[in-house]
């Protein structure tokens, strides 16, 4: 992906007039001076080679006896890779059979007349050039020896794409009337489900700061205050068990507005989205597709489901009432459903390839995945012996059809009837690399329910509204109210969510209530300066938020985020390169009152 650097004049400085990747033929004939890193170079005897490198690019420089002096000459022919050399000479056309097609640069080369070695480099620890079908070196030693990992250009394009998708979201953002306004890290615990970072204050012994877990009170602040439009590039701050996708500092664009409902904040974000996938070279469409939550469970098994393939899941359960078959009647009656997935080529699978499914379905909760498979106008699975000729008519299926089904409490059978479907789609290669299905998942259940304890949990969080016509036509049900929340999914994968909030301070203190903080005190005591804040007149208001970090690696086509962060965190949140975190001191602690008491028994 080129660089947008409209001037190359830019890129010069007192030490040098061009940067490496810029020259092009018409500068043949000048002379230029140069300064970069020696990515390889090849010694033909007599002859040397370096490719200079610089984030522009790479560049050859050419040392030769009948334009090098022979001190430069022996200097290129000794100097190591990844040194920082700066350099004087011509640019030259390169011979028509010694173009290189491959790269920007590859129609010149600078023949050299001085050198100068600036920054000898020891030998690295990784290979930053490779060469072609070299394997990569293994991630840990990468992050370890990140300051020669970010010098390879795939990387190096990955934070450049990143930096100009941070510069369109500020364009677009400006051009619609909002102001870039900052939010404090040291501050009070933000609920947004996960654990906080906590920072020990030292001139109050014993009170912790939080780190942000997003900026939502703030914002919502903002909003009360009459700033009216808001967004920052935002660090947030979630101690969360790792997963492979998770970082425990992200960055968000965060995003709130008053005087709006949902349809704003939709456009806004689908005219975003579509400016930073403008910036990487992709138009999508205007709008996009729209689905309920509810639906989305239904017919998914997911509220982020991937629109790229069919294998909908259906409800099967009055075709089962039918049927006299043991282990589905029981479930039924104990209120379970059944539903299922048709997969058209199932049926050519082993039966180790489909008990390695049922595994799947399994290790998602489920007690078993029941199989229906049609071969040649015949059934085949435990259930074929008592079908009937409406249950054939039902399940449609088709010669080669294989049928899965789920009899569970939609709670368990979700998850397994997700994962299910994505491996189906996955070995039948269903999956359109191509496609981009946008789609905004709406009216999420306001809570979540402990089924042991019944116990009320935010889906989202305790500032999003519930939905009015719920809270009028079940006042006293809060367990079926829908959210005024929305998520944006692309294939598959979340890329934000947010909601319309809730500006009445009475509306706020009842959802703090039905989360369990039912004391007044308590409430003002952890949400004080947001309450006092909408008592004092708040405009109605909501916002949107997306991982910055995620959406700038599904761009540079990058499979990890830790390819589209410069300094990241591994899976086991440390940091292998500065090498955090560590322990510290004892008069560092003693200073901050702090003991170490380590939960295992163990003394800090
Ligand atoms: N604060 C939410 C989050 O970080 C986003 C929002 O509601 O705007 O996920």
């Amino acid at each position: 992906m080129p660089e947008s650097i409209a001037d190359r004049q830019v890129m010069a400085t007192s030490l040098r007039t061009d940067a490496c990747g810029q020259l092009r033929r018409e500068d043949v004939g000048r002379t230029v001076r140069l300064g970069g890193w020696v990515h390889r170079s090849r010694d033909l005897g007599g002859l040397v080679f370096i490719d200079l490198r610089d984030r522009t690019g790479l560049l050859q420089l050419a040392f030769g006896p009948g334009w090098s002096p022979s001190d430069a000459l022996a200097t290129a022919a000794a100097v190591g890779v990844e040194s920082v050399i700066l350099g004087e000479g011509e640019v030259v056309a390169r011979e028509a059979d010694r173009v290189n097609p491959d790269m920007l640069t590859g129609e010149i080369e600078v023949r050299v007349r001085s050198i100068r070695i600036v920054g000898p480099a020891a030998t690295p620890a990784l290979p930053v050039a490779r060469a072609r079908g070299e394997k990569a070196p293994s991630e840990e030693l990468r992050l370890r020896h990140r300051y020669l990992d970010l010098r390879r250009p795939e990387l190096q394009q990955n934070l450049v794409l990143r930096h100009r998708l941070m510069q369109a979201t500020r364009r677009y953002l400006c051009d619609h009337g909002y102001l870039e306004l900052e939010t404090p890290i040291l501050t009070k615990p933000t609920p947004e489900g996960a654990r906080d970072y906590l920072v020990p204050s030292r001139v109050h012994p014993g009170e912790f700061y939080a780190l942000p877990q997003s900026p939502q009170i703030y914002k919502q602040l903002f909003m009360i205050c009459g700033f009216d439009r808001y967004f920052q590039i935002a660090r947030c701050f979630r101690d969360e068990d790792l997963r492979a996708d998770r970082q425990p500092e992200f960055t968000q664009i965060d995003i709130e507005a008053s005087f709006i409902e949902r349809e704003d904040i939709a456009t806004l974000a689908e005219g975003l989205i579509g400016a930073l996938w403008r910036e990487a070279g992709h138009e999508i469409p205007a709008q996009f597709e729209r689905m309920t939550y509810a639906d989305a469970m239904e017919y998914y098994g997911c509220d982020r489901p991937d629109l790229r393939y069919g294998l909908r899941v259906a409800d099967y359960s009055s075709v089962f009432r039918t049927l006299d078959f043991a282990v589905t009647t029981s479930a039924l009656s104990a209120g379970a459903r059944v539903r299922g997935i048709i997969v058209p080529g199932g049926g050519a699978w082993s039966r180790k390839q489909v008990d390695e499914l049922e595994a799947l379905a399994k290790s998602a909760g489920v007690g078993g995945l029941l199989r229906l498979r049609k071969t040649d106008g015949a059934y085949d699975g435990p259930l074929a012996k008592y079908l009937t000729d409406e249950a054939r008519s039902a399940f449609a299926l088709n010669d080669g059809d294989l049928a899965l089904f789920v009899a569970a409490a939609d709670r368990v059978a979700n998850p397994a009837l997700d994962r299910v479907r994505q491996e189906c789609a996955r070995r039948l290669d269903l999956v359109d690399e191509n496609a981009q299905r946008f789609l905004w998942v709406m009216d999420f259940p306001m809570f979540e329910e402990d089924p042991a304890t019944g116990a009320l949990a935010a889906v989202h969080h305790p500032f999003t509204a519930p939905h009015p016509d719920d809270m009028r036509e079940f006042p006293d049900a809060p367990a079926r109210w829908r959210a005024l929340a929305y998520d944006v999914v692309l294939n598959g994968t979340e890329l934000g969510g947010g909601s319309i909030r809730t500006s009445d301070p009475a509306v706020q203190s009842r959802m703090f209530a039905l989360l369990g903080i039912g004391d007044v005190a308590e409430q003002e005591r952890r949400f004080g300066f947001l309450l006092e804040g909408l008592r004092a007149g708040a405009p109605p208001h909501g916002g949107i938020a997306f991982g910055f970090d995620r959406i700038a690696m599904l761009l540079s086509h990058a499979t990890s985020l830790r390819d589209v962060i410069a300094f990241p965190k591994t899976t086991a949140a440390r940091s292998l390169f500065e090498g955090a975190p560590v322990a510290v001191p004892e008069a560092d602690l003693a200073e901050l009152n702090i003991a170490v008491r380590l939960n295992d028994g163990r003394k800090g």
